[in-house]
């Protein structure tokens, strides 16, 4: 941030954002937004990404950042089955920034929130030793249509939108030495698997839907599948039944393992950042829902499992064998 005084910068990212919005009274530029809360309940929810932890520098693209980072916000609200409608946005910069690699930033907020039809009000700019975007949303959702992590019931089947593994494979492909990688980069295969990590999709009308088939308990799937499971089960007060063979795994795995040593199963339960919603379902809804996903999304979803009393979770083989299974995952703390 070098060619702009920050007054000249905040105005640049006004106008990037800029829009008519009947329920915005006040947009950026004042000491805070003001917006209409209509008649529902609001859906609050931020998220950090942060340099060196959630990503490197030199591994994205300014405009993928500022896309991704709303993207895993409206993710949130999606798994309350809620609606976004505005976004709050403070960024870390340090001195010797480039502008147009905040413009670009910006740009792909900007690109997201016209995607899920949200509007960016506000934000903060600082001084920092290394980039941070922290974005906040806010969303709506009618009373009593609100699905938290805790009320999944023993019985309950487990359900997964769409396929798993894939941003991780992405991630990993993204890392690779492209001497090694090389042909998968420009394969589409290997776009996809780049897309997922870089532009996840954040299930918005998918949620929504599973909200009003009666899911009896919700999340987004952001540190992986097994670990978010736990997650969901230990807010529930219940256990769950996993079957690995019915888990979705993205398919463009089986490519990558041609190029990397990995385990595309592996990566669908404990691959982070997919972002797809993982709901329990009570079992008579469980066929509609499937149809219904279907046919307004294009979005599969997958029967995986069952919620049961007992605490703790089981994997069964195709043979019926039971064991413990291990919630492994991305940990922000692990050592
Ligand atoms: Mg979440």
């Amino acid at each position: 941030v070098t060619e702009f005084t920050e007054d000249e910068l905040i105005e640049t990212i006004r106008k990037i954002l800029s829009a008519e919005v009947p329920e915005v009274r006040l947009g950026p530029g004042d000491d805070a937004a003001l917006v209409r809360m209509g008649p529902h309940l609001g859906v609050l929810t931020t998220d950090a990404m942060v340099e060196g932890i959630h990503f490197e520098l030199g591994l994205i693209a300014p405009r993928d950042l500022g896309y991704k980072a709303l993207t895993v916000n409206v993710s949130d609200v999606a798994a309350m089955g809620g609606s976004p409608r505005f976004g709050l946005v403070a960024v870390g910069l340090p001195p010797d920034t480039q502008a147009s690699w905040v413009v670009e930033l910006f740009g792909g907020l900007r690109e997201a929130a016209d995607e899920y039809a949200m509007t960016i009000v506000g934000g903060d700019l600082s001084r920092s030793p290394g980039v941070f975007v922290s974005v906040a949303v806010t969303g709506e959702v009618a009373e009593g249509s609100a699905v938290t992590r805790s009320g999944a019931r023993s019985g309950d089947r487990l359900v997964v939108t769409g396929r798993l593994g894939a941003a991780a494979g992405g991630l990993r492909l993204s890392k690779a030495p492209s001497g090694e990688v090389g042909s998968a980069l420009s394969a589409d295969w290997g776009h996809d698997l780049l897309n997922a990590h870089f532009r996840p999709v954040a299930r918005v009308g998918e949620g929504q839907t599973l909200a009003r088939a009666g899911a009896t308990a919700m999340m987004d799937i952001s540190d992986g599948l097994t670990k978010d499971l736990a997650r969901l089960c230990r807010a529930s007060g219940v256990g769950a039944v996993l079957t690995p063979a019915l888990v979705p795994v993205a398919p463009a795995l089986d490519q990558l393992k041609g190029f990397l040593p990995i385990d595309p199963l592996a990566l669908a339960l404990e691959g982070g950042e997919d972002f797809e919603l993982l709901a329990a379902l009570p079992p008579a809804a469980v066929e509609a829902t499937v149809t219904m996903l279907r046919e307004r999304f294009g979005t599969p979803l997958s029967e995986i499992g069952e919620v049961r009393m007992e605490e703790g979770l089981v994997a069964v083989e195709p043979d019926g064998s039971e064991r413990p299974l291990e919630p492994g995952g991305w940990d922000h703390f692990a050592p």
